[in-house]
This record gives C-alpha cells, structure tokens and sequence, in this order.
C-alpha cells in the first residue's frame, strides 16, 4: 500500500516536477566499498544487511548513503542506470544478492573501458523512446575520472561527480544536483 502511494509520488514528479535526467552510477568504489569486483568470484553469499561475500572470505560492503542518495535520485525524477567497467554477470549477480537491482533501470556494464560510448549507446536508446537527454542532464558518479576525457570529448558537458575527492560524500553530490540539475 505504502510502496503504491511511493510510486504514485515518483510517477507524479517524474511527469511534471523534473525534466528527465540520467543517473548513471559507477559501482567499485562508487556503490560498494570493494575496488574491483570482477576479481571476486560468484556465488555470493549474503552476510548481512549491504554485506555479501565470496568463498575466499572477501567481503563486499555497500556505501548506505550511495544507496540513499541513488533513491533519493529517484524520487527527484532521475531514470538510473550502472555504468562500470566489470564483468556484467559479476556485476549483476552481487546486485541481486544485495536485493538493490531495483534501484536500476538500465544497466550498462561491460568489461571494457568504454564507457563514453555506453552512455552514448543509452542516450540513442532512450531517444528513441521519445525521451532526449542533453548532457548538462547526466550526472555520472564515479570515484575515479579516468573516463573524463572520453566523456567530454564524446558526450559533452555531463555533470561529473567524482566522489570521495572534488565530490566529499554523498550529501555534497546531492547539493550539487539540486543546483545543476535540479534547478531548486
Ligand atoms: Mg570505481
């Protein structure tokens, strides 16, 4: 019932409050607290509320405030997906364990660097589903900006969060949303 009335508020900003906009999120680092999770082999097993680990004993822990503010993304209007360079079953199969597939509506997640042309690959695909994005409505978490260069060269001029550094913590990206994006 409660989850309803949730979705009846996010379907309403999202039809007149906010303009579309894109959250893509990087996962290592970004999401969960492991650095690489291609190195760690399914199964997972969960240990715990944003806790899952693999039978050699790794662990890998979510950011809660990343969960919160990937939500709260949502309920201000944002269509959210995953762009991360790792093995996409990997990938998938920690995010179903942590029960936060949902938090996701597309994912693009591959094992290549490429993520300029994965983020232009959705903008195309989200154009043709009568939703055009302009880049200054991207906003891309990532705790590393190695794709930078890629992005603004490929895609324009996106709003780069580059978080744990310019970006302090979760809040901060928040703020800065709110200002670019959000326009309150
Ligand atoms: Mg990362």
């Amino acid at each position: 019932m409660e989850e309803h009335s949730e979705n009846q508020q996010n379907q309403a900003l999202r039809n007149r409050k906010v303009a579309p906009w894109l959250l893509m999120m990087d996962l290592d680092g970004a999401l969960w607290d492991h650095l690489d999770i291609s190195t760690v082999s399914p199964p997972y097993h969960r240990l715990g509320s944003g806790k899952i680990g693999d039978n050699n004993g790794t662990v890998i822990t979510v950011f809660p405030e990343a969960l919160e503010f990937i939500r709260w993304c949502r309920e201000n209007g944002a269509i959210t997906s995953t762009l991360s360079w790792n093995y996409k079953e990997y990938a998938m199969e920690a995010l179903e364990k942590l029960g936060i597939m949902d938090l996701f509506d597309y994912h693009e997640t591959e094992f290549s660097p490429a993520k300029d042309q994965r983020l232009l690959q959705l903008l195309a695909e989200l154009r043709a589903k009568g939703l055009a994005i302009p880049p200054e409505r991207v906003a891309y978490v990532d705790d590393r900006d190695i794709h930078m260069d890629d992005i603004r060269r490929n895609v324009g001029n996106i709003v780069f969060l580059h978080i744990w550094k310019e970006v302090r913590n979760y809040q901060e990206a928040r703020n800065i949303i709110r200002a670019r994006i959000i326009g309150e």
